[in-house]
């Protein structure tokens, strides 16, 4: 018998006997997305997002990978994320998206990081801070060019010049971002780039940039000056009208914990919302929504119904979830997969194969972000790849 401090969990780990489902982190997958996107950058400075812990797949285990592609600048969206992206990245610059929060500045300058300030109240503390300091401190400037969430007015954008508080810090880079990016034909694509370029002649020798993943592969390719990705470093479709050119970096393994018969007329789950039309067999996997599998991928219907639910690949087959997602398992109908194919212990595909990000989010009516962003803590995270 394994002595119980070997399941204890001392290195961050879970271990693989003791967890429900094994989550495969590819750090060389990583990095190799992030040179080929810097491949197709047209020379702009490749950066990465890495906010929400690296889209899910764990900032310290991203960041380093990605240091080690050739990735210099790292995006958050909170300062909590930015002290973590610091503490394995030293030597990185490291931008916070969702602005200047009332007394941070002396946070920022304690562990080197920019903020994104996107108001004049955030520009005009960060200016009060570096005054009071006299240094002229880094930060990025973001306008709002159609997303009306988060930063300047184009108008406001176009009044920078004349404001004296820009002369207190270092404007390192002016920023917007895409609305609709992933549709490559949409006019307001044009336009928030030409909105940008306005705002960017009147400010002139500030770096500019635009592009998140989608926009990297716009036809249209402004000369920005560093790109922004983010889903497709972590293998999600950044061009969902044609096919992914980005490598897969997350699968997921359950395991199974019982097999059963369920005859003809019984239901599967809670409310009884799955109903065998014939004598089925079902596995129950140990992932539920307390992983961040959706709930919203239940199979509500009957045996044999083409439900646009979850799936699972079992021995290679896929086989479709029966009933609705529980908290901590997920019953699917492994009925057409051969009776010693499919054993108690073995472990079925919830992501991999056909059942890419992208895909599992729309089986679950939603996209492959929040699909990622959720992964599990309970899950066991076999890294492969990257540094160490
Ligand atoms: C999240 C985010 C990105 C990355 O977007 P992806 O679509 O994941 O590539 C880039 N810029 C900003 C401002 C963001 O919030």
């Amino acid at each position: 018998m394994t002595e119980l401090n070997s399941h204890i969990n001392t290195s961050g780990g879970i271990p693989e006997d003791a967890a429900g489902g094994i989550l495969h982190i590819d750090l060389d997958a990583l990095a190799s997305n992030w040179r080929s996107l810097r491949d197709h950058a047209g020379g702009a400075e490749t950066a990465a997002v890495v906010k929400a812990n690296a889209y899910g797949i764990g900032i310290e285990r991203a960041v380093p990978a990605l240091n080690g592609a050739g990735c210099r600048t790292f995006f958050v969206a909170h300062l909590s994320e930015a002290i973590r992206v610091r503490a394995v990245a030293p030597d990185a610059t490291v931008y916070v998206l969702n602005g200047l929060f009332t007394g941070t500045s002396s946070t920022y300058a304690e562990f080197d990081l920019r903020p994104v300030l996107g108001s004049f109240e955030e520009i005009d503390e960060w200016a009060g801070f570096c005054r009071a300091q006299s240094q002229k401190r880094k930060a990025a400037i973001h306008v709002d060019t159609g997303m009306n969430r988060l930063g300047l007015t184009v108008p406001q954008g176009l009044t920078l010049r004349d404001r004296t508080e820009l002369k207190d810090f270092e404007t390192a880079l002016l920023m917007s971002h895409f609305v609709s990016a992933e549709e490559s034909d949409n006019p307001l694509n044009r336009q928030q780039i030409e909105a940008l370029e306005a705002v960017r002649s009147s400010l002139p020798g500030i770096p500019a940039s635009l592009p998140n993943s989608s926009g990297i592969f716009l036809g249209d390719k402004p000369a920005y000056d560093l790109v922004r990705p983010g889903y497709a470093l972590y293998g999600g479709n950044p061009t969902p009208d044609r096919d992914n050119p980005m490598k897969p970096v997350v699968g997921l393994e359950a395991r199974i914990v019982q097999l059963r018969w369920v005859e003809a007329d019984h239901t599967v789950g809670y409310n009884g919302r799955w109903l065998a039309l014939t004598r089925r067999r079902i596995a129950t996997l140990s992932v539920g929504y307390a992983d961040g599998y959706p709930r919203a991928a239940s199979a509500r219907g009957k045996s044999g119904d083409e439900l646009l639910a979850g799936m699972a690949l079992v021995a290679g087959r896929p086989c479709p979830f029966a009933g609705n997602v529980s908290m901590d398992l997920i019953t699917i109908d492994v009925t057409d997969v051969p009776e010693n194919q499919v054993q108690r212990g073995d472990t079925v595909t919830l992501i991999g194969g056909d059942l890419t990000v992208d895909e599992v989010g729309r089986r679950s009516g939603t996209i492959g972000y929040e699909i990622l962003t959720n992964l599990g803590q309970r899950y066991a995270r076999a890294y492969r790849g990257g540094q160490g």
